[in-house]
């Protein structure tokens, strides 16, 4: 007996340390990333020297067949090399509480339910040798065990994105339109929709909006919208955390799969693969799939061509950059959103100087807004310069507008001293202080140089300055009321 557990625990040893052998080669090859996703979750349970036979557990089904398809050589190579035996065979099997639902595939790649012998025969089998199962081998999830988590109930649909608040011009129309086709008859006419265009030009807004509609007439609607990133983050966890059955379920039965920012998923090779299959399942159904991207299918890199063939093979939409017209109507409609509303010089200056996209533009309209609020002046063309001005302008313009007077000028109106008083000899601790305030906010938003700031507060010292100036940039990283106090002063320039 104690001959057998020392053999025993030498073969776990050995089994164990050639295992470990075989992660570190593996990972040289192959990388950390493919050893974490995949080869981290397989034991090795048995070595049949005799028959060359390496049996490998692995916890369900999906990682199996994965492994099987894609890297048996890699098993049989360096496990064969580590053995010293050629030929080496590999067996697959999968953990025993994984095995229920599962669907061979044949041959033809067709899926079928294994009658309830066939399964009965599996399960004998099992029992009676080493856990063992047919080459290809999927799991269908069970519709009624199947339940959204309480977050996504709502399919992570924003309310607000709607297309009554989507202003439609010549540079988005045909994406607004296919967009409402495919809520009004989802699955239908257009299937997938790719919407592509630059970053803040509506996107987003309109895969909600889709959303937000069939949600709207049809209550029973599994609606899932998902941006690409968030899809790659949800599968990578459900492969370390063994919850890919979940997973497949949990877009299995999705009637509508909207999915953003699709070019994330480029140079994500495993992650492709599964959205394929995700693709292939639902489509098949009837089910509407909608896409965003930044560029057209052909353009995205690092995607595989059989996935930009399917992105691509339904209706794609752009949508451009708008013309003027647009972004003044979408601000008067932002502004109305916001209880507000805008004239029509406010809206054209705030359109022809945000020329970026519409989510810049939405942020310079909410700037104005919540300035005319703060300040309660009204919402007009002198407000929106100041506002817009101070916001957009850069360091270099900055340094072209501003000079020692206007710096002095909010100095003075922000502590009650006087030019004279900083100009002073008085080493009162206040003034001193508020004087290297000044002088730092001059080197800062100027360009003179230390000893014309010198001169200019009287006639001080170059080094006098650079020490206040690196007093108060160290008392700003510490002290984030200071760095306030300064960008309020700052703000005043422009008064
Ligand atoms: P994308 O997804 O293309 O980057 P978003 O859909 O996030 O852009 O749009 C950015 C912001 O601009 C959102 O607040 C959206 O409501 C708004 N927006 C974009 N296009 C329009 C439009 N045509 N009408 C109204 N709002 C728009
Ligand atoms: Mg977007």
């Amino acid at each position: 007996m104690i001959v057998y557990t020392i053999i025993f625990n030498w073969v776990c040893t050995m089994i164990y340390s050639l295992w470990e052998n075989f992660l570190v080669i593996v990972k040289e090859e192959l990388g950390s990333r493919v050893v974490e996703t995949w080869f981290k979750a397989v034991s090795m349970t048995k070595w049949d020297a005799v028959g060359k036979v390496v049996y490998l557990q692995t916890p369900n089904a999906f990682i199996c067949t994965w492994l099987e398809k894609n890297y048996r050589s890699v098993f049989q190579l360096h496990l064969g090399r580590l053995l010293n035996v050629s030929e080496l065979k590999v067996v697959f099997s999968i953990h025993s509480a994984e095995k229920n639902n599962a669907v061979l595939i044949d041959a033809n790649n067709n899926k079928k339910l294994p009658s309830e012998s066939e399964n009965n025969k599996r399960s004998n089998k099992q029992s009676a040798e080493t856990t063992f199962r047919p080459a290809h081998i999927i799991t269908v999830p069970k519709k009624e065990t199947f339940s959204l988590k309480s977050e996504e109930q709502a399919g992570n649909i924003n309310k607000k994105y709607i297309f009554e608040t989507f202003v439609v011009g010549p540079s988005n129309s045909l994406a607004y339109a296919a967009a409402r086709a495919v809520a009004q008859k989802p699955g239908d006419l257009y299937n997938p929709l790719f919407i592509y265009g630059g970053s803040g030009l509506g996107k987003t807004h309109l895969l909600h909006a889709i959303g937000n509609v069939i949600q709207t007439h049809n209550k029973n609607a599994l609606v899932l919208y998902q941006t690409a990133d968030r899809f790659v983050n949800e599968f990578i966890n459900a492969i370390r955390f063994d919850k890919i059955n979940l997973f497949q379920k949990k877009y299995h039965f999705v009637d509508v799969l909207l999915i953003d920012d699709i070019q994330f998923i480029s140079n994500k090779d495993t992650t492709q693969e599964a959205f394929f299959h995700i693709f292939n399942s639902l489509y098949d159904a009837r089910k509407q799939l909608v896409f965003s991207s930044d560029t057209f299918p052909q353009s995205i890199n690092g995607i595989a061509e059989r996935l930009r063939s399917r992105l691509a093979s339904g209706m794609i939409a752009d949508i451009h950059q708008p013309c003027i017209e647009v972004k003044m109507a979408i601000l008067k409609r932002k502004a109305e959103e916001n209880g507000q509303s805008i004239s029509d010089d406010v809206a054209h200056f705030l359109a022809s100087h945000v020329t970026s996209n519409i989510r810049e533009l939405e942020g310079a309209l909410i700037r104005v807004l919540a300035f005319a609020h703060l300040t309660k002046e009204p919402i007009s063309l002198n407000l929106v310069k100041k506002v817009f001005i101070r916001d957009t302008m850069n360091m270099e313009r900055v340094k072209e507008i501003v000079d020692l007077k206007t710096v002095i000028k909010a100095i003075t109106r922000h502590f009650s001293y006087s030019l004279e008083e900083l100009c002073s000899e008085n080493r009162n601790k206040e003034l001193a202080f508020v004087r290297q305030v000044a002088m730092y906010i001059m080197k800062k938003n100027t360009d003179k140089s230390l000893r014309e700031i010198g001169s200019y507060l009287g006639n001080r010292n170059h080094t006098t300055v650079k020490h206040a100036l690196s007093k108060i940039e160290t008392l700003i990283t510490q002290d984030s009321a200071l760095q306030k106090q300064i960008h309020v002063i700052e703000r005043e320039f422009f008064k």
